[in-house]
């Protein structure tokens, strides 16, 4: 089989996650690459599941092995990371990897994979209706509301250099247009 790596990029809270669900309950061929990461586990989150946690000490030591594909200081002193063995366990299970990461994890990992690699840019209509989303999602602090939206105006300004853009305003119609470009994709 020909494993690939599907990436949906984009600002915290563009909906990155949500289209990548969507994705991975409708094609059995998915499997979502855990990144790992040194923040805290949120209330509603599992180990193995939704990030591999560790602390900082840890992921270090995994960087000086040279363990991970990409790593990333996303946030000031919070780093986010992906495994070579994630994607490793992954292929090896037959399955093509889709991967919820930023921007410039996003464009790091297509440099590598050339065209094995799919990178979708998810963009909000807004930052206004960004930061909206972001505060009515309840996950963040004033400090990491205004990180997350600082970010995200510099990550708009990278749309341009993916190959494959969905405007999430509404998402059906992103769920649809997701769908699309993953068989194009997968049937290339
Ligand atoms: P959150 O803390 O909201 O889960 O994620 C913060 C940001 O880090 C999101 O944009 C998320 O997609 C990104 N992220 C998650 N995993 C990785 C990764 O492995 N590498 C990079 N560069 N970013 C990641």
């Amino acid at each position: 089989m020909n494993n690939k790596i599907i990436l949906f990029c984009g600002p915290s809270g563009s909906g990155k996650t949500t289209i990548s669900q969507y994705l991975l309950q409708h094609n059995p061929t998915l499997c979502f690459s855990v990144s790992a990461t040194t923040r805290q586990m949120r209330t509603n989150e599992r180990d193995g599941e939704d990030y591999y946690f560790m602390s900082k000490e840890e992921f270090e030591k995994r960087i000086a092995n040279n363990e991970f594909i990409e790593w990333e200081e996303v946030y000031t002193g919070i780093y986010y990371g992906t495994l070579r063995e994630e994607v490793e366990r992954i292929w090896s299970l037959g399955k093509h990897a889709i991967f919820d990461v930023d921007v410039m994890g996003g464009l790091n990992i297509k440099q590598k994979f050339g065209d094995k690699a799919l990178a979708v840019y998810v963009m909000p209509p807004s930052i206004e209706i960004l930061k909206e989303r972001l505060v009515a999602r309840n996950s963040e602090t004033p400090e990491s509301l205004e990180q997350r939206i600082a970010k995200a105006s510099i990550e708009m300004g990278y749309a341009k250099q993916f190959e494959r853009k969905i405007i999430n305003d509404n998402l059906e119609d992103s769920f649809l247009k997701a769908t699309e470009i993953l068989k194009d994709f997968l049937e290339s």
